[in-house]
């Protein structure tokens, strides 16, 4: 007999666990959560663990402060420690066009209650110590941005998951999808078939292979994202570094380490695959040692990459497709899934779980790129 449930989730990254975790907490705990991978595989895995309210677009800006509350209650709530830092965002500005975007964009965040400032040069070196501002010609700064260690994250997410009674089959890939009518009748997968009322697409950067597999088509593109953390070194950097014009970005971990990456102009949209390069360290070792002379000498321990999740429009597609009613798409969320997730997740379990709506239901619908595509988000880091 086929097991039936109220929701199935294809993909236990961070946003799949989170939107069952939230269902949990509405009282559904009839929900099964597959994966092809291991715990923390994918995307969700591989991050740098940044959360920022520095945005362009309203919708970003109003789902980013949501999200940094839930995430400052996340250690308590989960009891696992997430290693929260809210020691700010720092974005390094020298091109005219983007001190232009900023100063605008930091209006539209003070109107939402931010305390986004642009700041000159020599402000930034003080709040970055050892910085080296030579070349710039601003920087924003949001004191409230913050970084987390996405590890725990996902490792507290499942332990609340299993206290709740709910699986996650790892190692479980999706092969098909059995659509009747206007609806997804059962999950094929390689360890059995299920039912589900509900089946929530949150494969992240495989979301549009997982759609296929019920004739739904969608523009997103993944590419490569490399990344690397160095030995611990003692604390000196609070805020998260970012040259917007390179893609650069690092900050320290509560342990210590560096984390740090940076856009490889040659990892093209569409041609992902996972795996280190040399080119990516010796473009990040010129741009990081430009900005921080002091880390000339920095001893790297690992490097790794994963996928960005890219729509044309930069922002992601959630909600039901038409042809498949009970078919929710929760992916295409760039390089800022991970700190979009517990709102996300929120508010995906308040629709599954209640029926409440909600404006990104309208605003990120699949359907938009058939007309052009929304308003674009302009502040993607890479
Ligand atoms: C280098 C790098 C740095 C980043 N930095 C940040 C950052 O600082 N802040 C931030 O917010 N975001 C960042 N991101 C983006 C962020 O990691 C993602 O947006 C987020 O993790 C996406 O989560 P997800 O759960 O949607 O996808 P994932 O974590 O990728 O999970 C999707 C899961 O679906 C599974 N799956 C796929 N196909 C199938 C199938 N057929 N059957 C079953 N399971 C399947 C996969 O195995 C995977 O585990 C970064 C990404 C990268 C690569």
């Amino acid at each position: 007999m086929t097991a039936r449930y109220h929701t199935l989730i294809i993909g236990a990254g961070v946003m799949g666990l989170g939107i069952a975790y939230q269902l949990a907490r509405r009282g559904v705990t009839n929900v099964l959560v597959v994966d092809r991978d291991y715990l923390t595989g994918g995307a969700s895995g591989r991050n740098g663990g940044g959360l920022r309210q520095q945005w362009a677009t309203e919708d970003n800006i109003e789902l980013m402060l949501e999200s940094m509350t839930l995430f400052r209650e996340m250690t308590r709530e989960l009891g696992v420690n997430v290693w929260l830092r809210q020691g700010g965002y720092l974005f390094l500005l020298d091109r005219p066009e983007d001190v232009e975007a900023f100063t605008r964009s930091t209006q539209l965040q003070n109107r939402h209650g931010l305390a986004t400032r642009m700041i000159s040069p020599r402000e930034a070196e003080r709040i970055a110590p050892g910085l080296s501002s030579e070349g710039l010609l601003a920087a924003a700064w949001n004191p409230s941005d913050a970084v987390v260690f996405p590890w725990s994250v996902l490792w507290g997410y499942a332990e609340a998951l299993a206290a709740a009674g709910i699986t996650i089959l790892s190692r479980t890939a999706v092969t098909a999808l059995e659509v009747k009518g206007d609806r997804i009748a059962a999950v094929v997968t390689d360890k059995g078939t299920f039912e589900a009322d509900w089946v929530v697409n949150a494969a992240g950067a495989w979301g549009c292979e997982v759609a296929l597999l019920a004739g739904i088509h969608c523009p997103n593109q993944p590419v490569r994202h490399e990344i690397f953390a160095s030995e611990p070194l003692k604390p000196w950097l609070d805020p998260m570094v970012v040259h917007f014009a390179s893609g650069l970005y690092f900050s320290q971990s509560m342990r210590g380490e560096l984390i740090a990456g940076i856009t490889v102009p040659s990892h093209r949209p569409g041609q992902y695959t996972s795996g280190s390069s040399y080119q990516f360290l010796s473009l990040i070792g010129r741009h990081l040692v430009r900005f921080m002379p002091r880390l000339a000498n920095l001893r790297i321990l690992r490097q790794w990459s994963g996928p960005y999740d890219l729509t044309p429009d930069n922002k992601p597609i959630v909600g039901p497709v038409a042809g498949a009613e009970n078919f929710v798409q929760v992916h295409g969320f760039a390089g800022h899934g991970f700190m979009m997730a517990p709102v996300v997740a929120r508010i995906v379990a308040d629709w599954l779980a209640e029926g409440k709506d909600h404006p990104i239901f309208e605003h990120y619908r699949l359907d938009r790129f058939e007309k052009g595509g929304g308003e674009k988000e302009a502040f993607i880091i890479g």
